[in-house]
């Protein structure tokens, strides 16, 4: 068998092989945005806000006047600018939001006053600041909002918005082509006869991308035979995707053509194999800027090995700072078997026990076919090389399946 490679030094050698980020060919429409990578950095039209702002519905005052009976001099009505300034002993109506008119240096809630006869008693004393948001405290102009190689996120997306960004320049989303090859598989509208099942890896696959951002497209669905499998690959290859997933025919079966195809369309190998449990038999290699992973049509297989190596690959190729993200700690709810001479990843379910801790469990799963198992889990507890035995209550390392990898 061929010397397999630590998921470590894999991931290395993918990563190595990204090509650099490129930007979109246009800016995209700020509401479309949301999980692109940002092209360049955002700052600060202006200073946020722009203007003291009040914080409730109240009366603005001089602190030094309370408590006291001050006349009510003005309103500010919502959208407009304060139409004067409070002098000694008087007070200005005004609402959340609304600016602080020159003069008054905190606002009292209304819920805090007694209003009588164009005036307002205030029965506390108030301290300068009380109520009111100061000018620049949430930004000063020029600040950075968010910064080249940030994922737009729903709140990122607020934020922009609120610096009159309607367009941004943002990272191209990697092209990916997702190939299934099997000779039993049949299209998921169909009732596949004895021997045959679904085509489902395609469909795992393509979901997988659109959930890490990529752009992905499905390139077909071959037998394994090398006709077949030979035009596939010279279509898919031909669009010069960043990646081409090709799913099932890596391992070392009769019929697994996969490797043997990839490098005669012109696929230049640079590893078969990493010591990775479930996905043992991944291909990866390069053709011109195209990244190729043969992944192995075990659908858990494949599903593990895209969140272990095509998710940094994608986010290295849009630009993103966070590539690998950091395994979370969490405490086993359930026991955990050793550790092999392989890696290892176990479908798991992470949540919060009732005093707030993050907990983890093993999902019920029957092995790298067992997509109904994997279906429960949300994460992976990582069980290196050789570690002992866990009980519960013990910590793991789990890596999240979730989103883009945040
Ligand atoms: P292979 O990697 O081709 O040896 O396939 C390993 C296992 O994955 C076999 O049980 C296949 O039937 C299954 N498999 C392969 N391709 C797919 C697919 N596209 N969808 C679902 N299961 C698949
Ligand atoms: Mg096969």
């Amino acid at each position: 068998m061929r010397r397999l490679l630590a998921v470590e030094d894999a991931l290395r050698l993918v990563l190595e092989r990204c090509p650099p980020p490129a930007e979109s060919a246009e800016p995209s429409d700020l509401e479309y945005a949301i999980g692109c990578t940002l092209f360049e950095d955002v700052r600060a039209d202006a200073d946020h806000p722009a203007w003291p702002r009040s914080r409730v519905d109240g009366y603005a005052v001089r602190a030094a006047d309370t408590p006291g009976t001050l006349a009510v001099a003005f309103e500010v009505p919502a959208g407009h600018a304060p139409g004067g300034r409070i002098a000694a002993g008087q007070a200005a109506r005004v609402f959340t939001g609304a600016p602080v008119p020159d003069g008054a240096d905190a606002v009292v809630m209304q819920e805090d006053v007694t209003a009588r006869d164009g005036a307002v008693t205030l029965s506390e004393r108030s301290d300068a600041g009380d109520h009111i948001t100061p000018r620049g405290a949430e930004c000063r102009e020029g600040d950075l909002v968010a910064a080249r190689g940030d994922v737009i996120l729903p709140w990122t997306t607020g934020a922009l918005a609120a610096v009159g960004k309607a367009k941004v320049r943002v990272a191209r989303r990697p092209s990916v082509q997702v190939l299934a090859t099997g000779s039993e598989l049949v299209p998921i509208d169909q009732e596949p006869p004895p021997g045959r099942i679904r085509n489902s890896n395609a469909y795992a696959l393509m979901a997988a991308m659109w959930h890490y951002a990529g752009w992905p497209e499905i390139a077909g669905m071959v037998p394994d035979t090398r006709p077949a499998l030979d035009e596939a690959l010279a279509a898919a290859l031909a669009k010069d995707p960043a990646i081409l997933l090709v799913s099932g025919g890596v391992s070392v079966g009769d019929y697994d053509l996969v490797p043997a195809a990839l490098e005669s369309a012109g696929v230049a190998k640079v590893f078969h194999g990493v010591s990775v449990q479930p996905g043992k038999p991944l291909w990866f290699g390069v053709r011109g800027k195209s990244l190729v992973f043969g992944l192995p049509g075990n659908p858990v297989s494949a599903l593990v090995n895209s969140a272990l190596f095509v998710r940094p690959a994608i986010r290295k190729m849009s630009g993103r700072t966070e590539i690998v993200p950091d395994p979370i700690c969490a405490t086993l709810t359930a026991p955990v078997g050793k550790g092999t001479w392989r890696r290892k990843y176990v479908p798991a379910k992470l949540s919060y026990s009732s005093d707030g801790r993050v907990v983890v469990a093993p999902v019920h799963y029957v092995g790298s076919g067992d997509l109904f198992g994997f279906a429960r889990a949300d994460a992976l507890i990582v069980v290196r090389e050789d570690a002992p035995a866990r009980a519960a209550g013990e910590s793991a390392q789990v890596v999240s399946l979730l989103g883009s990898g945040r």
